[in-house]
């Protein structure tokens, strides 16, 4: 009996030592890095891969995020409202530990954001505001009212509008409605443009001047290209457009193409202004050959480095770096952003900008 007994009594003493073993194993690991980096994941949604841009946002991101030792989940939902909750939701089961979104419809998450308030997985809206939610701990975008601004002054500017030149016909387009960008762009390139059309040195002559009648659902180019068809056959029979303002480079491609067939480009009929944003390679390759004039550059490698820096703060209970808390209301409470700063780019100074940079190669065009 006093064998077994103490057999007893050094089994439980050896199992004893193995439990405080692997519990202190446990806190190791998450102290390991010193920065509770170790086994965190972080949930990412983007809109689309059908621009360039969003796939390099979303590489750009795990890159910097797995090189910091976190693991990712990077999901992409073309386009499609409920695909984007649907990802949203599965990264909340799986249990990631952050999420960072660029929305497709902005005002659409408030109720999957509740689900992830309720389990503690704060959210960084990336690029785009989530609009009424109050679980949006920051913003990390470009300075939106600012692109606009640059769209303006490059017409006004390539016009010489400044010096009293006109009367030029122009067109409006805008953004998807269901992006709050898609509002600051236009409000931004209407604070330079709109003292002209009223100076009528720039005509609509389609009169379609609103945000309503100019806005592109889902920033689709082929409903662009449409609306184009339909604005020059309309309008243009005995007229020539001059300027096209757009905000993306999405909806010039498509302007564009509506412009080439019918017959703009040529010799005896040139491209009118266009103006963009982004710096999609199609578009830079359209800028070269003379059809785009203009994109505004947004270095997705900055606002990746921008968002990642939230990440670690708000992962770490640390303030991030924010420069603005005025601008973004979500309709629920101002969100405190961080707004890099977009570049005019055209044919003079794309090589400048973009491959001095190395964002794009010279092999790349
Ligand atoms: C982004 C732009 C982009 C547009 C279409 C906006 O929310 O800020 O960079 O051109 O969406 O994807």
């Amino acid at each position: 009996m006093r064998g077994k007994g103490l057999l007893l009594f050094i089994s439980l003493f050896v199992l004893s030592i193995v439990l405080v073993g692997c519990g202190g194993s446990d806190s190791e690991a998450d102290g390991e890095g010193g920065d509770g980096k170790e086994g965190k994941t972080v949930g990412i949604a983007m809109p689309t891969k059908s621009s360039e841009r969003w796939v390099a946002d979303g590489s750009n991101m795990v890159d910097k995020l797995e090189e910091l030792g976190y693991a990712t989940d990077l999901q992409y939902a073309e386009d499609v409202v409920e695909n984007q909750v649907s990802q949203i939701e599965n990264m909340i089961t799986k249990g990631v530990d952050i999420l960072v979104i660029a929305s497709i419809d902005g005002e659409a998450l408030t109720e999957v954001l509740e689900q992830a308030e309720n389990l503690d997985i704060p959210v960084i809206s990336y690029d785009r505001l989530i609009m009424n939610s109050d679980h949006v701990s920051y913003y990390a975008t470009f300075d939106n009212f600012q692109v606009g601004v640059l769209q303006g002054e490059y017409i006004e500017e390539q016009l010489g509008l400044n010096d009293g030149e006109g009367p030029f016909n122009i067109e409006l387009f805008a953004g998807s409605p269901d992006d709050n960008n898609a509002y600051f762009f236009w409000d931004g390139a209407m604070s330079v443009l709109e003292p002209y059309i009223e100076e009528e040195q720039l005509v609509v002559q389609s009169d379609q001047m609103s945000f309503e009648q100019g806005a592109t659902l889902r920033w689709d180019g082929s409903k662009a290209q449409e609306r184009m068809d339909n604005l020059l056959s309309a309008h243009y029979s005995s007229e020539d457009i001059d300027v096209v303002y757009s905000p993306f480079d999405g909806i010039s491609r498509g302007v564009i193409s509506s412009l080439k067939a019918v017959g703009y480009g040529s010799d005896n009929k040139p491209m009118p202004i266009v103006t963009g944003q982004d710096a999609e390679l199609s578009s830079i390759k359209s800028i070269i050959a003379g059809e785009q004039t203009q994109t505004i550059f947004k270095d997705t490698r900055q606002l990746a480095d921008a968002a990642v820096d939230m990440v670690e703060s708000v992962l770490s209970d640390e303030e991030p770096e924010i420069n603005d808390t005025e601008t973004y209301d979500n309709g629920v409470k101002v969100v405190p952003s961080y707004l890099l700063e977009p570049t005019s780019v055209d044919v003079d100074n794309y090589e400048e900008i973009l491959v001095d940079t190395e964002y794009y190669s010279e092999d790349d065009f």
